[in-house]
């Protein structure tokens, strides 16, 4: 087997470079890069691990997203990183996609800030930041460099990837039909977002969708009390790491559910977080089934990291660190986890399909 005829995440294949050997088949795909030129060093060093473990032997292209111009040192200092993948650049629209809808009370938004730095929550004081939130969740998926692909690699800067990734990733979620792929999930710091939950379950109520264990979607793994219950357990796929299906966000479904959303302002007057507006969404739009867990792929984020581990049976050549003490989410106990639940959620749900 090749890399390219390879589908099976379990199979490590022996290290060979094929850069010169164009894949038979390639998804329409590309790593999606929203970064500020300040962030030029951290970002370069995602793409050269990037590249080291998985893209130079499978060549997909970067398109960086920005609200402010690239210079045009950022731009070499990432040609640098990747000299032979393809990269686009692109400016996000302003007005449209990074200011303020009309219907946002600016005033008021300040105010909410000062609140947030008040009560620590935490980047709620930066107001980027809520653009930024509002932008993954609502937009990116409509830039128009990305009109030509149907799935997408979100990277961020300063992420460490520790394994070798012999198989197509893309090419992995299209044959399985998965729409969406995570590998660290969490819980969201309840401050963040007083009143998300509440609002989801209007809208789910609004539109008649059934969120409930008697339906087949994913939505009951965000409840408490093992899907039964009403609360939101604060469970969410980290949306630094996606790998995920750019349509799904582009349905008129995921649409009117991010347009309900945006119309409360609370991506300005609270701080929703895209990780947990995409999971949710996700959850209303999709089954179990349609998830997929890239266990295999080792990641760091901040302190978070994930290595497979060896009972797994995953992971290839991972040079995982040992012994810092760093986060690993990996650990039963580690405090906001959610793999525990995500494990035996699919347990069940594998158990109510049979
Ligand atoms: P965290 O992962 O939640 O700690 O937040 P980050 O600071 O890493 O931001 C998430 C992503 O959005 C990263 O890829 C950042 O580079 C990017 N980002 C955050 N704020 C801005 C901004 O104001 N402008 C641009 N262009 N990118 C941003
Ligand atoms: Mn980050």
């Amino acid at each position: 087997t090749s890399y390219y005829d390879n589908y099976d995440e379990a199979v490590c294949l022996p290290e060979i470079h094929l850069s010169r050997q164009p894949p038979k088949e390639k998804a329409k795909a590309a790593f999606v890069v929203l970064v500020r030129n300040s962030e030029q060093e951290d970002i370069a060093s995602s793409i050269i691990n990037l590249e080291d473990k998985f893209n130079k032997n499978f060549h997909y292209p970067y398109v960086f997203l920005n609200e402010e111009p690239f210079t045009d040192e950022f731009k070499v200092a990432m040609t640098k990183a990747s000299p032979n993948a393809q990269m686009t650049f692109g400016l996000i629209d302003k007005t449209r996609h990074w200011g303020y809808p009309s219907w946002v009370d600016q005033d008021y938004a300040a105010q909410c800030r000062k609140d947030m730095l008040a009560n620590g929550v935490m980047f709620g004081e930066k107001e980027s930041y809520h653009h930024m939130c509002r932008f993954q969740s609502g937009f990116f998926f409509d830039h128009p460099l990305l009109a030509n692909y149907d799935w997408y690699w979100r990277v961020e800067p300063g992420v460490k990837f520790f394994c070798d990734i012999t198989y197509d990733p893309f090419l992995y979620m299209q044959k399985y039909n998965k729409l969406y792929g995570f590998v660290v999930t969490l819980q969201e710091m309840p401050a963040t977002i007083p009143t998300l939950w509440k609002t989801v379950l209007e809208y789910a109520q609004s539109r008649r969708i059934d969120t409930t264990m008697k339906g087949r979607s994913l939505f009951p793994f965000f409840r408490d009390q093992d899907g039964h219950g009403n609360e939101y357990n604060y469970c969410h796929f980290w949306s630094n790491f996606e790998i995920a299906s750019l349509n799904l966000w582009r349905s008129p479904a995921y649409r009117d559910f991010f347009n309900y959303l945006d119309q409360t302002g609370n991506f300005f007057y609270e701080r929703w977080g895209d990780a947990p507006v995409h999971s949710l969404g996700a959850g209303l739009l999709l089954e179990t089934d349609q998830i997929h867990y890239f266990e295999d792929i080792g990641y760091q984020h901040d302190l978070y990291r994930h290595c497979p581990s060896k009972q797994s049976g995953k992971g290839c050549r991972c040079d995982c660190p040992v012994g810092t003490t760093e986060k690993s989410i990996d650990h039963d106990n580690y405090y906001d986890t959610c793999l525990p639940q995500w494990r035996k959620w699919v347990k069940t749900s594998d158990a109510r399909k049979a």
